[in-house]
């Protein structure tokens, strides 16, 4: 059976880039230096399989579920953010570990392996907008109000994977840990052991959809602070009564899916299975058959009985290589348009060849670096992920 898929349609309004008020300008580019090989050169893949080749086992080439075609055939493993991480710390013995994905996932890598390890990301403007949404200073200021409440001994900061190294490292200092898609109620039952209040960034729909849906929380126990607005937007009152403290934080990508696209899919597919990442909207979760992060997308996939009908909302590049790897399954797109992550798609194969030659020419590109306090904050915060029951 030959797969069936059909390509969204062009997107008719601009990504959510980084929600309102956004600042296209943030999401300028940044030039690498020496020559970018031109995207049509038609020996971009034989020249970047020869540098891999040249470079044999010294680089170690790691691939996001979220990558184009084109860089994920490179890919020496391929995973969801926290898997390439380990994966990467898996291999001591690899110099260079290129991490085709976004600038918090070099990060990542870079805290979890050894000091003699370069990462390198193809391209420095390959950033995530919802990293992006919370700022340490920001984080910091709401701390300090926590404190000034007199609450800040009561909660405890739980982060998404999906942030920078030095909101990783301010929860290690203050007694928090880090979570993925995957082990979210754990990290948060964890966090409920040691206060009666969690402070969850970035991704205000993770923490929401895991609090009320897995752990039997109300709506009502959880508020939204508003990094822009004085005191986040929320009384004292609020804050005292809260238990669950949501970053206004989301991801471009998963919140472009809304009921609409659930109640569409439905009439247009009967019987179909809605199964979308718990970074949805919390409605959309609700009106979906099932949630789970990318692997688990990709195990329930593999799991469906052959004729089964797949509708899926996550990121557009994953959607369409599941689909072209069951055939014997109907999987279609949850929106009717296109939805990538633009800042995942920087890493593209140009930026791939021009990172790898460099290397082979003795020259590391774009190498990311967290420093030794930040890394050792944030390492705190991530072996209390890897320690969870
Ligand atoms: S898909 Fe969303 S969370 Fe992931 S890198 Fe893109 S913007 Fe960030």
């Amino acid at each position: 059976m030959t797969a069936t898929w059909t390509e969204p349609g062009n997107t008719p309004v601009a990504l959510l880039l980084l929600g309102k008020g956004s600042d296209p300008a943030s999401e300028r580019g940044v030039d690498c230096p020496g020559d970018l090989p031109a995207p049509s050169d038609p020996d971009l893949v034989a020249r970047a399989t020869a540098a891999k080749a040249a470079l044999g086992d010294r680089v170690f080439v790691l691939g996001h579920h979220y990558q184009r075609d084109e860089v994920i055939q490179f890919a020496d493993v391929t995973g969801d953010s926290f898997k390439l991480a380990q994966q990467a710390a898996a291999r001591p013995d690899a110099e260079f570990i290129v991490f085709c994905g976004v600038h918090f996932m070099a990060e990542s890598a870079d805290i979890l392996t050894t000091p003699q390890q370069k990462v390198v990301l193809p391209d420095l403007a390959a950033g995530c907008s919802m990293a992006d949404m919370a700022v340490l200073g920001q984080v910091e200021t709401a701390w300090e109000h926590f404190q000034d409440l007199g609450i800040a001994d009561d909660v405890v900061p739980v982060t998404y994977m999906n942030s920078s190294a030095d909101i990783k490292g301010f929860v290690g200092r203050n007694g928090g840990v880090v979570c993925t898609s995957s082990n979210a109620k754990r990290a948060l039952t964890w966090a409920f052991e040691q206060g009666s209040k969690v402070f969850f960034l970035p991704d205000q729909h993770l923490g929401r959809n895991t609090a009320v849906l897995e752990m039997g929380f109300d709506l009502d126990d959880c508020v939204l602070y508003d990094p822009h607005k004085p005191h986040g937007g929320l009384t004292d009152e609020q804050l005292r009564d809260a238990r669950m403290i949501l970053w206004r934080g989301h991801c471009s990508v998963h919140g472009r899916f809304t009921v609409d696209s659930v109640r569409e899919v439905r009439e247009r597919v009967p019987g179909v299975n809605v199964l979308v990442h718990p970074e949805c909207r919390h409605e959309v979760v609700r009106a979906a058959d099932h949630v789970g992060s990318t692997e688990y997308i990709i195990k329930t996939l593999e799991a469906a009985p052959a004729g089964s009908a797949w509708a899926i909302g996550t990121e557009l590049n994953l959607v369409r290589r599941l689909a072209l790897a069951h055939p014997d399954k109907q999987v279609m797109f949850l929106d009717r348009t296109v939805c990538y992550c633009s800042t995942m798609n920087r890493i593209d194969l140009p930026h791939l060849v021009w990172a790898l030659e460099e290397l082979v020419a003795g020259r590391v590109p774009n190498q990311i670096t967290v420093d030794g306090k930040t890394a050792h904050e944030a390492r705190v915060a991530l072996d209390r992920m890897l320690s969870l029951p």
